[in-house]
């Protein structure tokens, strides 16, 4: 079993669905949303379009001459497609980066469905309500903007940010506060190399710590100073792999409750599927695909 769709049949009917990106063949959304048409039962097809920087306009405007109904976007793409589209979701719209678009009649609608993902990996993954919460992020890019805007609407009472680039990490801090009074936001630097440095105040009563930042996909450790960490945490690892993360694998070595991305990938498919279908993926089709075919290459590698 190789993991990828079998059973997808192409008639005259059949609605077409997509990711762009470059590069783009590392996707797993096709084997993901292609098994959720499939036991849906709904006559559609998701395939990967290879779009280079200069031709996204293109890619947009092909939606509404060819009739694809939605599209995922990724690298290098979700912040500059906003102004190709006829309507962004406000939380689209603060976050700055669509992955989600909605063809309606011709007219194109952008969503950013990362943060709905994060929420519903948080809460099957570590049983997380944000409500009330303190959590540090680690990292300060696209996908942390969307894993704030998502934990602040949900009621977090405090956010903090480690980034290696702190004016990046204070830039944030600037922008969001007005936005989300209820939420105390605070940002702090740290290198991630030595935990002799770490900045100590961003882990005061803190319940959850997410990382957004790139370091373990290439099998990069986070030098997290664990001993400090409060009993009641939870970490969140955005990066996934066909193995336990780093800091996924650090994390349970120190007894602490983990997840890693995969979680948030299916979440964030799912919501993108129900904004294009309407209707809710069966249950577990989506993660049981993933876990297939990661498990496929695994024994491959
Ligand atoms: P991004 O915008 O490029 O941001 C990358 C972040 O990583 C920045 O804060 C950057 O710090 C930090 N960073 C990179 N290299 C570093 C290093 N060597 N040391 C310390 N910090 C470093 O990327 P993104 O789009 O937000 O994606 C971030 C991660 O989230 C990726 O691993 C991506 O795969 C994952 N993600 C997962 C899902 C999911 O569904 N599971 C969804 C979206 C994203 P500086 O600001 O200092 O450069």
């Amino acid at each position: 079993m190789n993991g990828a769709t079998e059973e997808i049949c192409i008639r005259g009917t059949t609605r077409v669905f997509g990711i762009f990106g470059d590069p783009v063949a590392h996707s797993l959304s096709p084997v993901m949303q292609n098994a959720a048409f499939e036991r849906a039962g709904i006559d559609a097809v998701y395939v990967p379009f290879h779009v280079r920087p200069q031709e996204l306009a293109g890619a947009v405007a092909g939606m509404r001459s060819l009739g694809i109904v939605g599209v995922n976007l990724t690298v290098p793409h979700k912040e500059k497609v906003l102004d190709l589209l006829d309507d962004v979701d406000p939380n689209a719209r603060l976050i700055g980066a669509v992955n989600t678009i909605l063809n309606r009649d011709g007219r194109l609608f952008g969503f950013n469905t990362d943060g709905v993902g994060l929420l519903e990996a948080l809460r099957t993954e570590l049983d997380f309500d944000p409500a009330g919460s303190r959590v540090l992020l680690l990292g300060a890019g696209g996908a942390c903007r969307a894993a704030a805007v998502a934990l602040s609407s949900a009621g977090a009472k405090a956010i903090g940010w480690v980034n290696r680039t702190a004016e990046r990490a204070q830039k944030l801090a600037d922008e969001f506060a007005p936005h989300f009074p209820g939420t105390a936001f605070a940002a702090f630097p740290w290198d991630f190399q030595a935990p002799s440095t770490f900045p100590t105040a961003a882990l005061a009563e803190v319940d959850l710590v997410v990382n957004t930042t790139t370091l373990g996909l290439k099998g990069e450790s986070i030098a997290l100073p664990w001993h400090l960490l409060p009993p009641q945490v939870r970490i969140y690892d955005m990066v996934y792999a066909s193995e336990n993360t780093p800091l996924c694998g650090q994390a349970e070595r120190h007894g602490w409750q983990a997840a890693d991305g995969l979680s948030m990938l299916v979440g964030q498919g799912e919501h993108a599927f129900r904004i294009w279908t309407g209707v809710a993926v069966p249950p577990g089709v989506m993660k049981k695909r993933l876990l297939t075919v990661l498990h496929d290459k695994k024994q491959q590698s």
